[in-house]
């Protein structure tokens, strides 16, 4: 398929394929990415739900959610994370690192409140959300 990436889990047990351009990539500073990526920052694409299908182990994902925004799926044999649903935003969020063909371009800077990791690169940052994610729309300085 033209412009679509593939991903998958850490094991491989389940595959995922993406068609087209995603809505939007940047960084998300918020505790829960952090702690759910075991990282310190990040890297988010957002992806409409329809773009992402799963081409191998349907059946083999896990899914967990923390709060009614976040539907978090992971592969029940290795424990990889896949993608995080966010039904009330319409999108579906993948790790950059899950999609190593995508180039990652980000745009913006999510839940910047929460950083941990300040990042002086010029794009904007947000305090939570850009408004039409759903968020305040406030903007933090560097
Ligand atoms: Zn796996
Ligand atoms: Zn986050």
């Amino acid at each position: 398929m033209e412009n679509s990436h593939k991903g998958q889990c850490f094991c491989g047990a389940v595959k995922i394929e993406v068609t087209g351009d995603p809505m939007g990539m940047g960084y998300c500073h918020c505790v829960s990415c952090r702690s759910w990526a075991s990282t310190r920052v990040h890297c988010w694409t957002a992806w409409p739900p329809q773009a992402v299908i799963v081409t191998k182990g349907q059946d083999n994902i896990g899914s967990f959610s923390k709060t009614e925004n976040s539907d978090r799926r992971f592969c029940k044999t290795c424990g990889g994370n896949i993608m995080t649903l966010h039904p009330t935003m319409g999108m579906t969020d993948i790790c950059a690192g899950t999609l190593p063909t995508l180039p990652f371009e980000p745009g913006l800077h999510t839940h910047y409140a929460e950083t941990i990791q300040p990042m002086a690169d010029g794009l904007a940052k947000f305090k939570d959300l850009p408004a039409d994610f759903g968020g305040s729309g406030d903007m933090l300085p560097e």
